[in-house]
Formats: structure tokens, C-alpha cells, sequence
């Protein structure tokens, strides 16, 4: 008999006295349906897959503190941002587009999601390792992951698909740059910065606004694969990032990042010659320099990957008081769907999973019941407010100070045309080396070349609209009439998308 502290249980305790041999009638069977440890143990397998997620399906998380080390009170009243004070945290690193059996050498921008356990609630910074983005409209989103996915006849990755859309988004041609730099594939996610892309905003006390930009810059310096690297890893080493978090951590070498923040005067923001509601740009240095703010440190790994990491969910509208969000659209679009797919994943009380639970104060809300509810879902006291039962009641310190909205309501269009193009001009032309630009066209010419040629031109148009010389070396590679791409770079996009379609 096993020692009966460690005895094998049902999932209701009651004790196991074989689990290797099935309820049968004779030793040859059949299995007798009263097994009903068999059956428990059948069903429970049955259902050990939860919905993947959409995006950021393969991640790896840990976890950690950040010490804020500067004084920024005068730009934020948030409690875990001010100066000494330390705030344990967790974060996710993730690839975006593959499945959760995928590649860590995938190129593709990576996750980074830091949960802060603050005094006043969690705190969700949901970035990436890429400063912009693709798309500046959620309307866009759910197309744009699906030209990222597989086609829905082949079921495989289609490069006709991924530049169709593309090429005919010319706000993309910033974070393309970047994603086809060796930066699209970091050595480890130890090695690569994080960024909020969106602007946000912090108030002080006195309910001032500011906009800012958040920078977590690796101090482990950044490293990239190069793409036949990239190639060779995932072949060796599907897994290769999530096991050198796993034991970076495991060996006492602390991965470590420094927050930068960039601020501008709310009425300054309003003005600026880029417009900062827009992702597809950031704010050049020359102009808002960034700030040192804190240190974020990872020091633990996850006892369990399952209760962990995969059920670990973060929302960019896990906002405390003295952040608020700001109205790019992309962000008010991500401010519904976190939390929306949080539900459908993982369910209504997902906020009680541990590792989601806020830490200082326990939930104390009107919301009641559902699914999983394992907590005592707030006793007898009052499930409806107002009451006069002495249950939680709001905080008007809470509140964001009111803020100005203006502008017709209309679907409306940034009118950013030649905008576009400037900062992945500049970063092809003022910011990457010879090295960086020969491998980025390298890496676009061996990806793009998979698609076919109208929708080449189309995408090489743009690459000539950034930088001619952008446009050239990646029609050169490609093999593509110089011409035809200087003529298709000077239409509008709407020409472009006739003069290239079927
Ligand atoms: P700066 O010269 O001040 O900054 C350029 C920044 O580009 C660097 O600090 C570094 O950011 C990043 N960078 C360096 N090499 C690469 C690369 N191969 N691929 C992608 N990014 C790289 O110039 P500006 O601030 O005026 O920005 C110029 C361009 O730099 C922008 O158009 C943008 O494309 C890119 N950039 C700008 C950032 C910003 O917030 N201003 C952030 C990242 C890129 P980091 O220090 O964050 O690693």
C-alpha cells in the first residue's frame, strides 16, 4: 500500500486501487461502463485543450518585479510609478501569427505583455517588440490576421495572400521594414525591446494629461537571427525561445529591461507634425528624447506552463488610475477584443485564474455567478448597488479627469498618403547599415518572391515610395521591370489596386 498521504485519487478524492488495468468482464473484455474512474479519466483528456488563441498562440512567460527609479510624479499619479517603489509583475513573450505548436524562430513582430500586480489593480501593458504596427483601424484587423494565417482551401501559409493585403495597405510599409529587418526574427526574447506602439496617457494629481510612448529597452543588448539562422533554428529548435527564457531564469541570469519613457505636453500632442493617434509612426527621439522610468526584471519561472502562461490573459484596458488610454483607434479596438477572447477562452470568471487575480485587493464587485465561479462569489452580501448594506462602493479619486472630444462622427480615413512612407524612408535610409539593408532585402525578396508578380510589383511600388533605392535593390532581387515600379509608385492607391488586380 503507497504511502496514503500521496494516494492516487479520483478528481473527487475518493481513492484509486488500480490505474493501469480497465473494469473488464474476463481478461479479454469487454470494458464494463461502470469503470467510472476510466470514464472520468476519458472525459477529463477529452476536454484538455482550451481554444488557442487567435494571435499570440506560442508564447513563454515568467515571472518578476519592476522598481520604478525615477521621480515622474508631476506626469502620474499611478501608485506602482512612483519612485522606490517595487511592483511584482508577469510577462508573456509571444509569437503572433503561428499556432501554439509553431516555430519561436517564425519571423514575425513578437508579444510582449508585462501584467503589474498594483496596489490599485492590475495593470496590463499589452506591446510588442515592434514600436508600430500594420493597420491603424481595428475594421482591419480580424482581415489582416487572416492574410498572416492559412489559406482557407490549401490550409497552408500563402505569400500571395500575406502581400496581397499588404500592398494594398500602404500604412503597413513601416512595420513591414521593420519585420523584414533581422529584428522580425530576435535571437531570444531576452535579446529584443518592447514597446506600448500605442500613445496612452498619464494624469497627475492635479489631473493633468500627457501623452505618452513606452520603451523597454533590453539590457541584454539586441540580437537577431539572420534569416538562414532563423531557418536553421526552427528546424533544430521549434522551441529554442521558450527554453532559453526557461533556463536563462533556471541558471540565476535574470533577464532585465529598462522602461523609457517618451511624454508630451497633452496641447503639444495635438499639434505634433506626426500625428501620435496614429501606430504606424513613432515619436523621432530628436524630438521627445526618452526618460529612464524603472527597471523590469524577470526572475521566476512558472511551476505550471498550463495554469501559468497559457491561461495567463492580459488586456489593454487594465488601466489604473493615472493611465488612461488614448483615441487610437487600434487601441479602442484592442480595449474591447482582450478581454472579449479572454472570455470566450478561458470564461467569464477568468479574472480568478491566479495568475490573472489582482493581488492587493481581492475582486470587490456587483458581478456575480457564472462559469467557474470557485470563490465564495461575494457570499450574502449585496449583488446590486446601491445599497445601504455597507458593500463596496465607488471612489470618485478613481475617476480619469473628463477629456475633451471633438469632430464630426463619421467613417473617416487618415488622410496620411505620402506620410506613410517617410519613417520607413528614414529608417531604410538614415538608421539601418549596409549590412541591415542587405538583409532586409534579402529577407523580402526570399519571401515576397512567393507571391504572384502583379502583386509583387504592387508591394515593390511601395518599397520604391519609402526609399527609390529600397524599391530598386528589392526589384532587382526579384527580377522585376524597374519601370512598371516606378510607374505604379507614382499612382495614388486606388490606381495602383486597378492597374494590379485580376
Ligand atoms: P533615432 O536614430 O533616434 O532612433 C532610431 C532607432 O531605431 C534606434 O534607437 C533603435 O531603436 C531603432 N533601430 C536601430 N536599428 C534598427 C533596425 N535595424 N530596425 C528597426 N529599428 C532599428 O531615430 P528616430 O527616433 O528619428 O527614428 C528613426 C526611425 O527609427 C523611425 O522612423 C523608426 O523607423 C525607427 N525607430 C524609432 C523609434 C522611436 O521610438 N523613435 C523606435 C524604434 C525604431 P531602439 O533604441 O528602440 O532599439
Amino acid at each position: 500500500m503507497s504511502d496514503k498521504k500521496n494516494r492516487l485519487t479520483t478528481a473527487f478524492g475518493i481513492p484509486v486501487g488500480d490505474d493501469q488495468n480497465s473494469l473488464t468482464a474476463g481478461g479479454r473484455g469487454p470494458v464494463l461502463m461502470q469503470d467510472v474512474h476510466l470514464l472520468e479519466k476519458l472525459a477529463h483528456f477529452d476536454r484538455e485543450r482550451i481554444p488557442e488563441r487567435v494571435v499570440h498562440a506560442k508564447g513563454a512567460g515568467a515571472y518578476g518585479r519592476f522598481e520604478c527609479t525615477a521621480d515622474v510624479s508631476r506626469y502620474t499619479k499611478a501608485a506602482f510609478l512612483q519612485q522606490g517603489k517595487t511592483t511584482d509583475v508577469f510577462v508573456r513573450f509571444s509569437t503572433v501569427g503561428g499556432e501554439k505548436g509553431s516555430a519561436d524562430a517564425e519571423r514575425d513582430p513578437r508579444g510582449f505583455a508585462v501584467k503589474f500586480y498594483t496596489e490599485e489593480g492590475n495593470y496590463d501593458l499589452v506591446g510588442n517588440n515592434t514600436p508600430v504596427f500594420f493597420i491603424r483601424d481595428p475594421l482591419k484587423f480580424p482581415d489582416f490576421i487572416h492574410t498572416q494565417k492559412r489559406n482557407p482551401a490549401t490550409n497552408c501559409k500563402d505569400p500571395d495572400m500575406f502581400w496581397d493585403f499588404l500592398s494594398l495597405t500602404p500604412e503597413s510599409i513601416h512595420q513591414v521594414t521593420v519585420l523584414f529587418s533581422d529584428r522580425g526574427t530576435p535571437a531570444t526574447y531576452r535579446h529584443m525591446n518592447g514597446y506600448s506602439s500605442h500613445t496612452f496617457v498619464w494624469y497627475n494629481e492635479a489631473g493633468e494629461r500627457f501623452w505618452v510612448q513606452y520603451h523597454l529597452k533590453t539590457d541584454q543588448g539586441i540580437r537577431n537571427l539572420t534569416r538562414e539562422q532563423a531557418d536553421a533554428m526552427k528546424s533544430k529548435d521549434p522551441d529554442h525561445a521558450t527554453r532559453d527564457l526557461y533556463q536563462a531564469i533556471e541558471r540565476g541570469e535574470h533577464p532585465s529591461w529598462t522602461l523609457e519613457m517618451q511624454i508630451m505636453p497633452y496641447e503639444e500632442g495635438l499639434n505634433y507634425r506626426f500625428d501620435i493617434m496614429d501606430i504606424t509612426k513613432v515619436w523621432p527621439h530628436a524630438d521627445v528624447p526618452p526618460q529612464v522610468v524603472g527597471k523590469l526584471t524577470l526572475d521566476r519561472n512558472p511551476e505550471n506552463y498550463f495554469a501559468e502562461v497559457e491561461q495567463a490573459a492580459f488586456s489593454p484596458g487594465n488601466l489604473v488610475p493615472g493611465i488612461a488610454a488614448s483615441p487610437d483607434k487600434m487601441l479602442q479596438g484592442r480595449l474591447f477584443s482582450y478581454h472579449d477572447t479572454h472570455i470566450h477562452r478561458l470564461g467569464a470568471n477568468y479574472h480568478l485564474i491566479p495568475v490573472n487575480q489582482a493581488k492587493a485587493h481581492a475582486e470587490a464587485s456587483y458581478q456575480r455567478d457564472g462559469f467557474m465561479r470557485v470563490d465564495h462569489g461575494g457570499g450574502g452580501g449585496p449583488n446590486y448597488w446601491p445599497n445601504s448594506f455597507n458593500g463596496p462602493a465607488p471612489d470618485a479619486e478613481a475617476l480619469e479627469p473628463p477629456f475633451p472630444v471633438q469632430g464630426a462622427a463619421a467613417r473617416q480615413p487618415h488622410d496620411h498618403e505620402n506620410d506613410d512612407f517617410v519613417q520607413a524612408g528614414t529608417l531604410y535610409s538614415q538608421v539601418m547599415s549596409d549590412q541591415d539593408r542587405t538583409n532586409l532585402v534579402g529577407n523580402i525578396v526570399d519571401h515576397l518572391g512567393g507571391a504572384r508578380q502583379r502583386i509583387q510589383l504592387r508591394q515593390t511600388a511601395l518599397f520604391y515610395r519609402a526609399h527609390p533605392e529600397y524599391g530598386e535593390r528589392v526589384a532587382q532581387g526579384l527580377g522585376l521591370p524597374l519601370e512598371e515600379v516606378r510607374r505604379l509608385a507614382a499612382m495614388d492607391p486606388e490606381e495602383r489596386a486597378q492597374a494590379t488586380s485580376e
